[in-house]
């Protein structure tokens, strides 16, 4: 296992994660913000467009909760990397396989833990 891969794969994945998070942010705050400034041209105004901008509010906060829980993720398997515990389960101890953490750098429980948690 290169953990200097796995570094800089969490780093991009990090930085990834933290636009998309202020840029949701930013959306959802323009939202709120309409209520203001009458000068906004694009305001909905009737029902259909009104029931469109709250799906799609709902769609970002969502979305911004799933980001923030993967932010959570990397930042925990970095200070796993710094720990020296990389690669090994938070909840059992036992070694998370490589071809997982290739493909979920972030990982911080083996695969059998993960499907616990999930309730699977
Ligand atoms: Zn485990």
């Amino acid at each position: 296992m290169d953990i200097e891969k796995q570094k800089a794969a969490l780093t991009s994945v990090k930085v990834d994660v933290t636009s998309n998070i202020l840029s949701l942010k930013s959306g959802l705050e323009s939202y709120s913000n309409t209520d203001d400034s009458g000068s906004e041209s694009d305001v909905p105004t009737d029902n259909a467009d009104v029931a469109s901008a709250l799906f799609e509010r709902e769609r970002n906060e969502s979305m911004l909760l799933e980001f923030e829980g993967r932010l959570e993720e990397v930042e925990r398997a970095l200070e796993k990397i710094s720990e020296g515990t990389y690669g090994i389960c938070d909840r059992d101890g036992k070694k998370i396989t490589p071809e997982r953490l290739i493909a979920i750098p972030e990982a911080t429980l083996c695969i059998d833990c993960q499907a616990l948690e999930e309730g699977l």
